[in-house]
Order: C-alpha cells, then sequence, then structure tokens
C-alpha cells in the first residue's frame, strides 16, 4: 500500500511539473493562449532565420485587435481576435504580418519615417513578407486571404486594427496574386476549399481573379514566343 501511495505521488509531482513542457494540462486557458501565441512567434522568427529580437503576448483586451509597441518589437493579440482564428493558420498569418512590420522598423529610423508616409505600401509588403514567413514555417499562407476576410471591414475606423490597416477586398486579391505566382501549389491542391470564408472570398473575387489568370497566361504566351524566336535564330 506504502509502496502504491508513494507511486501514485511520483505520478502526480511529474505531471503536475509537466507544464513545463508540452503539457499544458494544469494551466488556465488565459496562460494556455499566451503560451501558443509565444511558441507560434518564436517558431516562424526561427524558421525564417529571423536574428533580431521580438516578443510575443496576449492582452486580454476584448478588441478586435492585434498591436505592437517598442518600435514594432514586442507584438501583442488581443483576445477580441481570438473568436476570428478557426485554426493554427490564421493565427500564424496575423503574427507573420506583425513579425514583416518589426522587421521594416528594424531597418532604422527613417524607414520607419517612410512607412508612416507610404503605409499602404507597407502594409502590401508586410502581406507578402507574411505569405512566405508561413510557407518557410510550415503554414498554409491561405489562411492570410481568411482572416483578412473575416477582420479587415471594408471601411476604416470600426476599431484600431481597422483604422492602421488597409479596408476592402483588393488587398486580399494582392495576396491571392502574390500567392498564384510565388506558390501555386497552395491553391491547386486547396486545403481551403470548403472553407465557408474562403469561399465568399472566391465569390467575391471572381472578376479579380479571372484577370490575374488572364494576365499571367499572356505572360507565359510570350516567354513561349519568344524562345521560339530564340529557337529559330
Ligand atoms: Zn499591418
Amino acid at each position: 500500500m506504502k509502496k502504491l501511495l508513494v507511486l501514485l505521488f511520483l505520478l502526480f509531482f511529474t505531471t503536475s511539473c509537466a507544464y513545463a513542457g508540452s503539457d499544458y494540462l494544469f494551466l488556465d486557458k488565459e496562460t494556455k493562449y499566451q503560451k501558443k501565441i509565444m511558441e507560434m512567434g518564436f517558431r516562424i522568427l526561427n524558421a525564417n532565420r529571423i536574428d533580431k529580437r521580438m516578443t510575443f503576448s496576449y492582452d486580454t483586451n476584448k478588441d478586435v485587435n492585434a498591436y505592437t509597441y517598442g518600435g514594432a518589437k514586442n507584438i501583442v493579440i488581443c483576445k477580441g481576435l481570438l473568436p476570428y482564428f478557426d485554426d493554427d493558420n490564421e493565427l500564424a498569418a496575423i503574427l507573420s504580418h506583425e513579425i514583416a512590420h518589426g522587421m521594416d522598423y528594424h531597418d532604422g529610423f527613417f524607414k520607419s519615417v517612410a512607412m508612416g508616409f507610404a503605409p499602404k505600401k507597407y502594409e502590401e509588403k508586410a502581406d507578402k513578407q507574411a505569405v512566405d514567413y508561413m510557407v518557410t514555417a510550415g503554414y498554409n499562407p491561405v489562411a492570410l486571404i481568411i482572416v483578412l476576410n473575416k477582420i479587415s471591414g471594408e471601411k476604416k475606423g470600426i476599431s484600431s486594427w481597422f483604422s492602421t490597416h488597409p479596408a476592402g477586398s483588393r488587398r486580399l486579391v494582392l495576396i491571392y496574386e502574390y500567392i498564384y505566382k510565388k506558390y501555386p501549389g497552395y491553391l491547386v491542391d486547396n486545403d481551403y476549399r470548403r472553407n465557408l470564408y474562403y469561399q465568399n472570398f472566391l465569390l467575391i473575387s471572381k472578376d479579380d481573379r479571372e484577370k490575374i489568370r488572364e494576365r499571367e497566361l499572356k505572360k507565359i504566351e510570350k516567354n513561349i514566343k519568344k524562345n521560339e524566336k530564340k529557337e529559330a535564330v
């Protein structure tokens, strides 16, 4: 009996210490969010060999918002954003976008002034960079379109994230175009084909996607003709 008690004690003791590892069993919900955000942030940094220091934290504020402070080197995800994440890829999308901003700020004071004057340009750049970061870290970049289709409104000024970020479907189409050109595999073999929010994006972007396809086909045709000419010479 005594042996059994010792065994039970040891079992309890070792499992309760397991929080230091990958087992979150004994942590409360909020702490788990904090840990998850932090782990995913560092995974994206490491996978992309980013040698700049950044921190990741969770804010219990219910605003639909993600923000940065300290020259965009500290990235914060607010509780209000959590209902918009249906999987890890979508959280990775927002983290990657904010990391991309952090990298621009790391380039120094003049860059941050330039970012202030041309926010749209730097937002588009951060979206493309986020796609690259996601792919390198093993996340599906289509999730950036999906999560933005949920949170990025057509009109500005609803909440702070909306007011500092470009609105509209144009932004989503630009991300789609970037994935189409650079990582078409994710669109051909698309895990999100049946996703509610992706299907909605397909509806709203039908004409724009058609134009992208035509443009790319023309480019291919042009290249073929060029090569044919070369061969003839
Ligand atoms: Zn941004």
